[in-house]
C-alpha cells in the first residue's frame, strides 16, 4: 500500500494550513477571550477570504464551485480545517451543510439542484437535516419516527415535532424525515421533503440549550403543523427517505472523523507545547513519566484514528458503502477525539481549565460526538451483529 499523499494534495494542504492559522484562528481567539458568538457576517467575510485563497468547499464539484476532490483527497484537508472548530465554516465543509450537500449532490433533481443545492454550495444560505424528534419519537432508533406527510392532491401536509435540528434557527431550507406510508414501516414507508424555513406551519419552537460555547447554528427544535409543500419537494422518490438518510450518514459520520482529529491533533501540539516549556520538580512536565506518556497515548491514539479515516474514506472513493467500516471509525475516532483532549487539559493544569485556551470549549463540544450520528453503543451493537453473523453462521 502507497500511503503517500501526492503533491497537488500536499500543496493544497499546505494552503488550507496557512488560511487557517494566519485568518480563522485570530477570529477564534477574539470569541474566546470576549465570549461573544460567531456571527453570520463573519462566516461570511471568512468564506470570501476562502473563495479568494482557492481553497474553498472542498467536498463539492467543481461545477458547483467547488474544489472537484474524492473522498479520500477530502481526508487532509478536513482535517487541517478542523484545527479550529471555526475552520470548516470558513472553507464550507461543516456539519450539517456538507453533509447536506452531498445528499443534494447525490439525490436532487436538476431542478432542486439549482433552488437548494446551488446556493448551498456557494455559501450563500444554510441547511438543515430535521429527523431526531423527542421521545416516543425517532431517536437512536430512527424506525420510531413519528412526523408525518398525508397527501393531498398535488401537495403532502406535514405534521410533527423534531428537535436537535443542528442550523434551524439559522437555516434558509430544511430537509424533513416523515412517514408517507405508515404500513411499510420507517424503512420503506418514510420519505424526505425539501421545504424553504419560511413555509407556513414550520415553527422554530427553541434552540435546545446545549453545552459548549460557540456552536454556531445551534439544534433547534421545530414543530411542523399542517406544513404543505408541493409532490416535487419530495427528494429522490417516495418511501426513499431512510435509504437516503443512510447513504447520507456514511460520509458525514466519516467528515466528522477528518474534521474532529484536526482539533485532536491540536490539543496534542498544545499540550506538548504546555508540557515540554512548564517546570514541576526540577524539570520540563514532558519529562515526568506520567506526563510523557500521556503524550505517547495521544499520539497513538490519533495515528490510529488517522489510519482507520484514510481506510474508510477510500473504500467510500472506490464505490464501497464502508458502512461497518465508517461505524467502527466513528466510535473510535469519537472516543480518541475526547480521551486526547481530556489529556491535553490535564497536561495544562489550570491553563487548560482556563478560556486563555481553545481547550475547555473543545472538551465541552466534543462530548456530543459520542452521541450524534449514532451512539456509540448503537454503532457496537451494529458491529457486534454483523462479527456474529458473519462467525456465527450454522456449520453446512
Ligand atoms: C449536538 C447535536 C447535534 C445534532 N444534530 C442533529 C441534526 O442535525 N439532525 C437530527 O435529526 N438529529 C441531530 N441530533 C440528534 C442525534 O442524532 C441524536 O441525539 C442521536 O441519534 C441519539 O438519539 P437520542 O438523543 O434520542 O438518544 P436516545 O435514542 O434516547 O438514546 C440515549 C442513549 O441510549 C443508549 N442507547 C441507545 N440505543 C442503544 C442500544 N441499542 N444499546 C445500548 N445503548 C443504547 C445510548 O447511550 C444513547 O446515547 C443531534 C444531536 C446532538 C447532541
Amino acid at each position: 500500500m502507497d500511503f503517500t499523499i501526492p503533491d497537488h494534495l500536499q500543496d493544497l494542504t499546505q494552503r488550507v494550513r496557512h488560511f487557517i492559522d494566519s485568518e480563522v484562528i485570530p477570529v477564534e481567539q477574539q470569541l474566546q477571550q470576549t465570549g461573544a458568538e460567531l456571527t453570520k457576517e463573519q462566516v461570511f467575510a471568512l468564506r470570501d477570504k476562502a473563495k479568494a485563497a482557492g481553497i474553498f468547499a472542498p467536498t463539492m464539484p467543481k461545477a458547483l464551485g467547488g474544489l472537484g476532490l474524492n473522498i479520500q483527497e477530502w481526508v487532509p484537508i478536513l482535517e487541517t480545517a478542523g484545527r479550529s472548530l471555526l475552520g470548516p465554516l470558513a472553507i464550507h465543509c461543516a456539519a450539517p451543510d456538507e453533509g447536506n450537500m452531498h445528499t443534494l449532490h447525490t439525490f436532487a433533481n436538476p431542478e432542486q439542484v439549482e433552488r437548494y443545492l446551488r446556493p448551498l454550495a456557494e455559501g450563500r444560505v444554510f441547511s438543515g437535516f430535521s429527523m431526531t424528534e423527542p421521545p416516543p419519537g425517532a431517536g437512536s432508533d430512527p424506525t420510531m419516527l413519528m412526523t408525518t406527510a398525508t397527501r393531498d392532491g398535488d401537495e403532502w401536509v406535514i405534521n410533527g415535532l423534531k428537535w436537535y435540528t443542528s442550523n434551524g434557527t439559522i437555516a434558509d431550507f430544511l430537509l424533513i424525515m416523515a412517514l408517507t406510508d405508515p404500513d411499510k414501516g420507517a424503512h420503506k414507508g418514510s420519505t424526505i421533503f425539501l421545504a424553504p424555513i419560511d413555509t407556513p406551519g414550520i415553527t422554530i419552537v427553541r434552540d435546545v440549550p446545549t453545552m459548549g460555547r460557540g456552536d454556531f447554528g445551534g439544534h433547534a427544535e421545530i414543530r411542523y403543523e399542517n406544513v404543505r409543500v408541493p409532490h416535487s419537494a419530495i427528494l429522490g422518490e417516495q418511501g426513499q427517505g431512510f435509504a437516503i438518510a443512510q447513504a447520507r450518514l456514511g460520509p458525514a459520520r466519516l467528515t466528522h472523523c477528518m474534521r474532529w482529529l484536526g482539533i485532536a491533533q491540536r490539543a496534542m501540539e498544545i499540550a506538548a507545547e504546555y508540557a515540554g516549556t512548564r517546570h514541576a520538580f526540577g524539570k520540563p512536565l514532558a519529562e515526568h513519566q506520567a506526563t510523557a506518556f500521556m503524550l505517547a497515548d495521544s499520539a497513538m491514539e490519533i495515528h490510529y484514528a488517522r489510519l482507520m479515516i484514510h481506510h474508510a474514506a477510500w473504500l467510500l472513493t472506490n464505490g464501497d458503502q464502508a458502512r461497518s467500516e465508517t461505524s467502527m471509525t466513528k466510535v473510535v475516532t469519537s472516543e480518541v477525539v475526547n480521551k486526547v483532549i481530556d489529556r491535553a487539559v490535564q497536561i495544562c493544569g489550570g491553563t487548560g481549565i482556563s478560556r486563555d485556551l481553545p481547550l475547555a470549549s473543545w472538551y465541552e463540544n466534543a462530548r456530543a460526538f459520542r452521541i450524534y450520528d449514532g451512539a456509540s453503543e448503537v454503532h457496537r451493537m451494529v458491529t457486534a451483529r454483523q462479527i456474529v453473523k458473519k462467525y456465527a453462521a450454522p456449520r453446512q
